[in-house]
C-alpha cells in the first residue's frame, strides 16, 4: 500500500440527512436546550465540540454538559438510524465511481482507505449505510475519539498501523474533506490535503487553506485519483 487515503463523510462523500434535526432533538431531551443551534457553523467540526458549544453557548457549564454525554449520545444515534431510513444520505457527485475505482486500487495493495470524520464512529456507519457506502471504520479517527479534529488524523494512523501492520509516512497519507477545518488537521500532521468543493465552502476559500488541492468535485475519477496517487507518479503518467 503506498497511500493511505482518509476521508471526511459530511459534505465529501454525502450530503443531507436527518442529524441536525435528530441532534437538536437529543440535545433538548437531554439538556433542555439545543442552544443557538440554528445560527450555528457545524461544517469541519467534531460532534461532542459542537454539542460543547451550543450548550455553553445556553449557559451550561462544562461539568454538566459531560454528565449529559453518554445520554446525548444514546438518544441521538437511535435517532439517527430511525431517521436515516426515511431520509438517507445522499450521494455526491462522482462519489460512487471514486469508490469502485479505489476499491479495485485498495484490492490491488496501491492505496489503504479509512475515514477522519467529527462524526461518532457509530453515526459514521449509519450515515455511510445509508447511502450504500461500505468502508472499513477499522482504519479511521471520530468524534467519538477525540473532541478535537486535529487530533483524529494521529488516532486514525495508530489504527492503520495495527490494522494494516504497516507504519505510513506522513507524506503517504492524504487527509480529504470539505472544509478547511479537515485541510487543517491533515496540515497539523504534515499529511497531504486534498479539498472538494461540495460542501459549504467554495474553491476560492478552501484555495486559501493551503490545501494540496483544490477541486470542484469527485465528477472526474480519473483526475481525482491523479491527485490521490503518490506525487508525479499520475502527473508523468
Ligand atoms: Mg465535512
Amino acid at each position: 500500500m503506498k497511500q493511505l487515503l482518509l476521508f471526511d463523510i459530511d459534505g465529501t462523500l454525502v450530503r443531507g440527512g436527518p442529524a441536525k434535526n435528530v441532534f437538536q432533538d437529543a440535545l433538548v431531551r437531554i439538556y433542555g436546550t439545543a442552544g443557538p443551534i440554528d445560527a450555528w457553523e457545524f461544517s469541519g467540526k467534531t460532534d461532542p465540540q459542537i454539542a460543547r458549544e451550543l450548550l455553553r453557548e445556553a449557559g451550561l457549564p462544562d461539568d454538566e454538559i459531560d454528565r449529559g454525554l453518554p445520554r446525548l449520545w444514546d438518544h441521538y444515534l437511535v435517532g439517527l438510524e430511525a431517521g436515516l431510513r426515511e431520509f438517507p444520505m445522499e450521494l455526491l457527485p462522482g462519489v460512487s465511481a471514486l469508490l469502485r475505482a479505489l476499491e479495485a486500487l485498495q484490492e490491488a495493495g496501491e492505496v489503504a482507505l479509512g475515514l477522519v470524520t467529527g462524526n461518532l464512529a457509530r453515526g459514521a456507519e449509519l450515515k455511510l449505510g445509508s447511502a450504500g457506502i461500505r468502508l472499513s471504520l477499522d482504519v479511521g479517527g471520530f468524534g467519538s475519539d477525540h473532541e478535537e479534529r486535529d487530533a483524529l488524523p494521529g488516532i486514525a494512523l495508530t489504527r492503520a498501523r495495527s490494522m494494516l501492520g504497516r507504519s505510513f509516512k506522513a507524506r503517504e497519507v492524504v487527509v480529504i474533506g470539505d472544509t478547511p477545518r479537515d485541510v487543517a488537521c491533515g496540515r497539523a500532521h504534515g499529511t497531504r490535503t486534498v479539498a472538494v468543493a461540495t460542501g459549504s465552502y467554495g474553491v476560492d476559500v478552501l484555495t486559501a487553506t493551503g490545501a494540496d488541492h483544490v477541486i470542484e468535485s469527485f465528477s472526474e475519477t480519473e483526475q481525482v485519483l491523479r491527485l490521490f496517487l503518490p506525487e508525479g507518479k499520475g502527473r508523468a503518467a
